[in-house]
């Protein structure tokens, strides 16, 4: 049943019929900048399992009645396993219920939303995906920093700098490669240092501009600029908390002075971030 004729609550399945589940992006933090397929969704839920990257505020759209599950997920510390969210989608779809899994951003940007797919195909449970906005757009948007822009950027890549503990580290030299490229790295507050200097070791110019945005679209949104030879500097002494992105590349010159300060030299006290 698409989501479209979901806009009244369904009621409860006969037993033994498997219920559906949505994969909702929440966006990036603003609540108004959810789609209003994951709004419909969210209205039309039984059950409706959260991360903390999903504002809180959209819970709103929910019937009183809805069963709300808080799994607390937040880069990397996850109050529910991975496999025990699956168990608690599996569970409720089993018992006939629309269950809305709403996910920060977008389900399939680093958000194991592919896995939790892949689980629910598995058992035989309908699935279907509601995109949102990523953290990129998300955060390009609230700086005004395009990501692409015909003669400074003909691409952008979406990169986790945060790796499993087991995976194997980034190819720095392809990612160094591109000067035409804005690269984003999610998860990388707490590696901005090593991202840095993987990116010079790798031949890109430390005079390469970056931002750091934290908290991008909501009200607490702080967002810093400095050169790629300051990052790590600028990351441990700015006052930015998680979560948090690092954009590389020429297009970040284009930010917006009013939404993103400077931080000139590693010398220099790094500026107050503007809101
Ligand atoms: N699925 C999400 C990403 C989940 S991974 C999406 O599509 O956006 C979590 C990482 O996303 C964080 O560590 C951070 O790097 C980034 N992120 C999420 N929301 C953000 C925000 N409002 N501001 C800055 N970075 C954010």
């Amino acid at each position: 049943m698409p989501p479209d004729a979901m806009m009244n609550a369904a009621p409860p399945m006969p037993s033994g019929h498997a219920g559906h589940v949505w994969l909702v992006g929440a966006g990036p933090g603003d609540p108004d900048l959810i789609t209003v397929k994951g709004v419909r969704a969210l209205q039309a839920a039984d059950v409706v399992i959260y991360d903390r990257l999903a504002s809180a505020a959209l819970l709103a759209h929910c019937r009183p009645d809805v069963v709300r599950i808080s799994v607390g997920k937040r880069a990397g510390l996850h109050s529910v396993p991975q496999d025990g969210i699956h168990a608690l989608l599996i569970a409720h779809a089993r018992a006939g219920r629309n269950v809305v899994r709403l996910k920060g951003g977008d389900p399939f940007i680093f958000g194991r939303g592919g896995e939790e797919m892949i689980a629910l195909r598995r058992q035989g449970i309908p699935v279907s995906i509601i995109p949102g906005v990523t953290a990129a757009s998300g955060c390009a948007a609230a700086t005004g920093i395009p990501l692409t822009h015909r003669d400074l950027a003909g691409g952008v890549s979406l990169i986790a700098a945060h790796r499993q503990e087991d995976a194997r580290d980034l190819d720095w030299t392809a990612l160094a490669a591109d000067r035409q490229r804005t690269l984003v790295f999610y998860m990388g507050l707490s590696r901005a240092e090593h991202v840095g200097m993987e990116l010079m070791l790798h031949g890109l110019s430390g005079t390469t501009p970056v931002a750091l945005v934290a908290c991008g679209t909501t009200s607490k949104q702080r967002a810093v600029r400095c050169l790629l030879a300051d990052l790590g500097a600028v990351a441990r002494r700015c006052d930015l908390v998680s979560p948090c992105l690092i954009v590389v590349g020429q297009v970040v010159a284009l930010a917006d002075p009013a939404l993103v300060a400077w931080a000139r030299s590693r010398q220099e006290p790094v500026p107050a971030c503007p809101v």
